[in-house]
C-alpha cells in the first residue's frame, strides 16, 4: 500500500475532516432502516478520537442532485452516530454545507468532539469536483481522511478535491478494501475464480478483459450469460440479449481459449414465458431454450459444475447475481452459489458489493465471507484495473 494510512499521521489536537460513506437507506418517514454503513465507519472514528483529534465528518446521502432536499438531511445520521458513540454529536444544519457559522463551530471543536456536516450533494459543485467547495471544506480542518470507498471511483469535491488543500490519508475501511482486493488481484492464491453475473455484458466487459490476465477460471451467469450463449450459436429465446455485444462475446471466448483460461457458461438454464415469479418454469439445456421462453436462472447441472470449481478455488471474487434473485423461484442459483462460496474456508472470498452482497446478507452468510466490499461501482472499477480518483488523490507514504 503506497497511500498514507491512519497510522502514518499525527492527529493529536488536530481537526480532522473525514469523508465517510453515510449513504444509508431511509424509510418514508426518514428513519434509517440499516445503519451498517455508520457502524462500519466506527473503527476509523473511534481511532481518531482516541488519538486526540476533533472530527468533522461529511458524506453524501441519496441523490439530491445539487438541490437542498431535507428528505436527504444527514440529521438522522448524526443522531444515530451520537447513540453509537454514546456522546454528543453536533449537527451543522447548513443548507450550503459550509458558511461562516459552520466555520466558527468547527474552529471551537475540542479534542474528542464530533461534528457532522450537511449532505455534501446539497451543493451542485460536489459531483463536479468544484474547487470552491473543496476549499471551503478543507478550511475547516488540519488533516483530511478518506474512508468512503463507495465514492472512490468518482472525483468529487469532498474526496479528490480536498486532497489539494490538506495533508491526507485513507481510513481503515479503504485500507482494508485496498489490501484485500489489491492482493487478490496482484498476488492471488490459486486457483483464482471470478464469478460474474448481473444483467448486462456491457457493464462487465472491462472486468472480464482485466480478469483474463489474472484469473484461472471465469464463471459467467445471470442475464449476461445469454449474449455469450448466443455467441456460441445457441438460440436464447426471449432471454436478455445484447445484440451489439455478440461479436465481442465471441472475441472474449476466443481470448480465454488463447490464454488458457477456463471460461464457463451455464450448461442448463431455468426458463419461463414471462418475467414474473408466479409463472410456469422448467429447466432445459442451454442449447435447447425453446422459442418464446427466457432464461431466468442457472439450472441444477450448472450449479453442480460451478460448485465443483468454487470448492477447489483459493481465491474467489463474485460480482452480480446468477439469476433473477429478487424472485424466489429464480433465486436458487444465486443462493446456492453464495452458500458454496461461504463454505469454502480455504479460500479468500470477496464479494463486490451491490446485489451479490445483498444476496449473502439475505441468507445470513455475510460473516462467512472474507470481504464484502462497501462499494459496488468502486469495486467493479477496481476489478477493471482502473485507478480510483478518490484514492489516487490521497498522499503517498
Ligand atoms: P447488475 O446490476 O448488472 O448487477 O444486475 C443485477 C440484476 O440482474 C438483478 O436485478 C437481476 O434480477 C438481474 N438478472 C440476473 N439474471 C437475470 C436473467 N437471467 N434475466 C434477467 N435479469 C437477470
Amino acid at each position: 500500500m503506497n497511500k498514507k494510512t491512519l497510522k502514518d499521521i499525527d492527529v493529536k489536537n488536530k481537526k480532522v475532516l473525514v469523508r465517510c460513506d453515510f449513504n444509508v437507506p431511509l424509510d418514508k418517514e426518514g428513519n434509517i432502516t440499516d445503519d451498517n454503513r455508520i457502524t462500519s465507519s466506527l473503527p476509523t472514528i473511534n481511532y481518531l478520537l482516541q488519538q486526540g483529534a476533533s472530527l468533522i465528518l461529511m458524506s453524501h446521502l441519496g441523490r439530491p442532485d445539487g438541490e437542498v432536499n431535507k428528505k436527504y438531511s444527514l440529521l438522522p445520521v448524526a443522531n444515530r452516530l451520537s447513540e453509537l458513540l454514546n456522546k454528543e454529536v453536533y449537527f451543522a444544519d447548513c443548507d450550503t454545507v459550509y458558511d461562516e457559522k459552520v466555520k466558527e463551530s468547527a474552529s471551537k471543536l475540542q479534542a474528542g468532539e464530533v461534528m457532522v456536516l450537511q449532505n455534501t450533494r446539497f451543493r451542485k459543485e460536489e459531483t463536479k469536483n468544484g474547487d470552491d467547495l473543496s476549499r471551503e471544506l478543507s478550511s475547516l480542518a488540519d488533516i483530511y481522511v478518506n474512508d468512503a470507498f463507495g465514492t472512490a471511483h468518482r472525483a468529487h469535491s469532498s474526496n479528490a478535491g480536498v486532497c489539494k488543500y490538506l495533508p491526507s490519508a485513507v481510513g481503515f475501511l479503504i485500507e482494508k478494501e485496498l489490501e484485500i482486493m489489491g492482493s487478490a488481484l496482484q498476488n492471488p492464491k490459486r486457483p483464482f475464480t471470478a464469478i460474474l453475473g448481473g444483467a448486462k455484458v456491457s457493464d462487465k466487459i472491462a472486468v472480464i478483459e482485466n480478469l483474463l490476465n489474472i484469473a484461472d477460471n471465469i464463471i459467467i451467469g445471470g442475464g449476461m450469460a445469454y449474449t455469450f450463449l448466443k455467441a456460441k450459436g445457441y438460440n436464447v429465446g426471449t432471454s436478455l440479449l445484447e445484440e451489439e455485444k455478440i461479436e465481442l462475446a465471441k472475441e472474449l471466448i476466443e481470448k480465454a481459449k488463447h490464454k488458457n483460461i477456463n471460461l464457463y457458461l451455464p450448461i442448463d438454464t431455468v426458463v419461463a414465458k414471462e418475467f414474473k415469479n408466479e409463472t410456469e418454469f422448467f429447466t432445459v439445456d442451454s442449447d435447447k431454450i425453446p422459442e418464446g421462453y427466457m432464461g431466468l436462472d442457472i439450472g441444477e447441472k450448472t450449479i453442480e459444475k460451478f460448485e465443483n470449481i468454487i470448492k477447489e478455488s483459493k481465491t474467489i471474487i463474485w460480482n452480480g447475481p446468477l439469476g433473477v434473485f429478487e424472485m424466489d423461484n429464480f433465486a436458487n442459483g444465486t443462493n446456492t452459489i453464495a452458500k458454496c462460496i461461504a463454505k469454502n474456508k480455504d479460500a479468500v472470498s470477496i464479494i463486490g458489493g451491490g446485489d451479490s452482497a445483498a444476496a449473502v446478507e439475505k441468507i445470513g452468510l455475510a460473516d462467512q465471507i472474507t470481504h464484502i466490499s462497501t462499494g459496488g461501482g468502486a469495486s467493479l472499477e477496481f476489478l477493471e484495473g482502473k485507478v480510483l480518483p478518490g484514492i489516487d488523490a490521497v498522499d503517498n507514504k
